[in-house]
């Protein structure tokens, strides 16, 4: 057609720099997922899309790729083997999940089955978190790790995991939280593991930052960590204290943070252990980052190393401290959350519609407009590049007046139409000859931000990527299908949310954040599918009910071995019931008082009986719907 094809789309959008090798596309220009990577199996989306629609589950919808979790443990545990080997580590890795970064049963199942052998356990961080763990499977060897704040019932839960047979280490946060392991002992219970998170002076880099360095919300100071183990050491509890813990941020962008924070660690461990404490795991944290945007830079949305890089990181400084501090090496314990989770889901949305600037409208001129119009007139017809600035500033000037002289009353609509209609063409014409100015000045670029058209997706910002919300997180945006075919607008993406803050302006590119991202015409009667990817980590429990949109649809797709992709767990989102309830609304007693509103209609006779019933059954009915925007 335009010379435009699949390879073209793969690198407009970066997937082949951000995909981590799990995404592609068909030569009939459709995303396609590679759950197992290299060995050729496919699964493409739109099929499911498809497929799902038949047994009425319609976007928006979550798709889960277990595939790519299995993929994700295996290249995190084996990144670890490889470089204990290369530098003969004497002890192993342990790694734990923090269960928040996505709770999920069927999630958290499908880790601990896929590392099963690899010892992998459980980080978690609340009581409810430490209830689901503990009725997981995992191997004896794998342990639970209890961070959070803890009251009595959270450390009782822990013994209960002890009891159970489990390996289960309570990280002490803050000093108080001794005393509630103290009375624990006290009272003839069975003790969990003890550790210490050491607050370190190295911090992370990126959006989460402040949860490193000394004023970061966790972690013992140097001296409660010494008052700490003088108190065990008093109480004849040292023995428990197998553990030391450290946690500079999610998502640390740069390499040097995490190698510095690995050898102060490193050192804290190797100092500790000379003074008798009997540390066996150096617990290294969260912190691995993903490659959102595919800069491989230490940007916000990016990490300037790769996995194999990290582990090598980990261990060789470790081994490094602990042989300069002639200590044995200790068991390596990492608790990496977004990087075993991150890549495994996609929300797909369907476009429901375009908003277009606000120069839609073409005017009918008729020859004799008011001043002020024809003063636009003239601007449009004569701007240039040379005077392109002046003219633009003075069509601001001239649409004010505008509008003054409507409030006046001395304009028509018409008037005003045609008027906004100019105002906005100028705009047009000053963006481009701008762009040709070494440096485009930053009314300019804004100005260009708001000629992007607005593409309607039908989800909700708030619950699907809240990060995007709260933290401008980006998330790679891919359409689903027509990737074989050049996409002509520049879109920003708004959600159905009635919320200005519901809508997606920023976007991954290479070298920058894109304020608009490239999207195909509508097609009248097509419907036509976008994708946010690497939203497996966080987004699901953080999304919140804004507007009482509730969790989407969902499905797990699998591809077997001969290559056949298997749609299974299909799961419809929360209906307009359950999002009510969660405010307290009872559907029930809704119901009724429709019922007592309409039977009032019936005896004023301003209806009659069967209309009233049937409006009630219709109202009752629609509690079962889907929130999101139905076919
Ligand atoms: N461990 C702790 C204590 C955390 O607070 C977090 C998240 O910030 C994690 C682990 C997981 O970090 P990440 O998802 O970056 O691996």
């Amino acid at each position: 057609m335009d010379g435009f094809n699949v390879e073209d789309a793969l690198n407009l959008y970066g997937v082949d720099l951000w995909g981590a090798g799990y995404f592609g596309a068909s030569e009939e220009g459709r995303l396609e997922v590679l759950p197992t990577k290299n060995d050729g199996r496919r699964i493409e989306i739109l099929k499911v899309v498809e497929e799902l629609r038949k047994s009425r589950i319609g976007t928006p919808l979550l798709l889960r790729f277990p595939q790519i979790l299995e993929s994700q443990v295996q290249a995190l545990t084996g990144a670890f083997q490889k470089a204990i080997v290369e530098f003969q580590y004497q002890q192993g890795y342990y790694p734990v999940f923090p269960i928040k970064v996505n709770q999920r049963r069927t999630v958290v199942e499908g880790l601990l089955e896929a590392g099963y052998k690899q010892n992998l356990g459980i980080e978690v961080g609340s009581k409810p978190e430490l209830m689901g763990a503990l009725a997981l499977s995992v191997p004896a060897e794998a342990l639970t790790v209890c961070n959070g704040f803890k009251d009595r019932d959270y450390l009782i839960t822990a013994s209960m995991g002890v009891r159970m047979g489990r390996k289960v280490v309570v990280v002490i946060e803050k000093p108080f939280e001794l005393d509630g392991v103290l009375e624990l002992a006290q009272a003839g219970e069975t003790l969990p593991w003890i550790g210490f998170r050491v607050k370190l002076n190295a911090k992370g880099s990126g959006l989460w930052e402040k949860s490193g360095g000394g004023a970061s919300k966790f972690g013992l100071s140097t001296s409660q960590l010494l008052d700490s183990i003088e108190i065990l050491r008093q109480k004849n509890l040292l023995g428990q204290l197998k553990l030391f813990h450290f946690h500079i941020g999610s998502q640390v962008t740069e390499i040097r943070k995490i190698k510095e924070a690995i050898k102060e660690g490193a050192r804290v461990y190797a100092k500790a252990r000379k003074m008798g404490v009997p540390i066996e795991y150096l617990n290294v944290g969260g912190g691995l980052g993903i490659d959102y945007d595919g800069s491989k830079t230490s940007s916000d949305a990016s990490v300037n190393y790769t996995m194999e890089e990290y582990a090598n990181d980990v261990v060789y400084n470790i081994a490094d401290v602990c042989e300069n501090e002639h200590v044995p090496h200790p068991k390596i314990v990492s608790e990496s959350g977004r990087a075993l989770v991150a890549y495994h889901a996609m929300l797909v949305v369907d476009v429901r519609g375009h908003i277009n600037g606000d120069a839609e409208r073409k005017n009918k001129l008729t020859g004799h407009e008011p001043r002020v119009i024809e003063d636009l007139l003239y601007i449009r017809k004569n701007i240039s590049v040379k005077n392109y600035r002046e003219f633009f500033h003075d069509a601001i000037e001239r649409r004010d007046e505008m509008y003054s002289l409507f409030n006046l009353g001395m304009l028509e609509l018409e008037d005003r139409s045609k008027g906004e209609w100019l105002y906005w063409e100028i705009a047009r014409q000053a963006v481009k000859y701008s762009k040709t100015a070494k440096f485009q000045a930053d009314e300019f670029n804004e100005l260009q931000d708001r000629l992007f058209e607005k593409y309607i997706c039908n989800f909700s910002v708030f619950q699907s990527i809240p990060d995007h919300w709260a933290l401008d997180q980006l998330f790679p945006v891919v359409p689903i299908h027509r990737l074989n075919e050049k996409p002509t607008k520049l879109a920003t993406l708004v959600d159905i949310t009635c919320d200005s803050d519901g809508e997606v302006e920023k976007f991954v590119d290479l070298k920058d954040i894109k304020g608009a991202l490239e999207v195909h015409e509508l097609q009248a009667n097509e419907p036509y599918y976008l994708a946010f990817l690497l939203i497996g980590a966080y987004q699901e429990t953080m999304g919140d009910l804004h507007n009482l949109f509730g969790a989407v649809n969902e499905a797990h797709v699998i591809v077997d071995d001969g290559g056949k992709m298997i749609v299974q767990n299909a799961k419809k989102g929360e209906t307009v019931r359950k999002t009510l309830e969660a405010y307290g609304y009872e559907p029930d007693k809704l119901v009724k008082s429709i019922k007592t509103t309409l039977q009032e209609q019936v005896t004023q006779n301003k209806m009659d009986n069967a209309t009233a019933s049937k409006l009630a059954e219709e109202y009752k009915r629609r509690f079962e719907a889907y929130p999101y925007l139905g076919s």
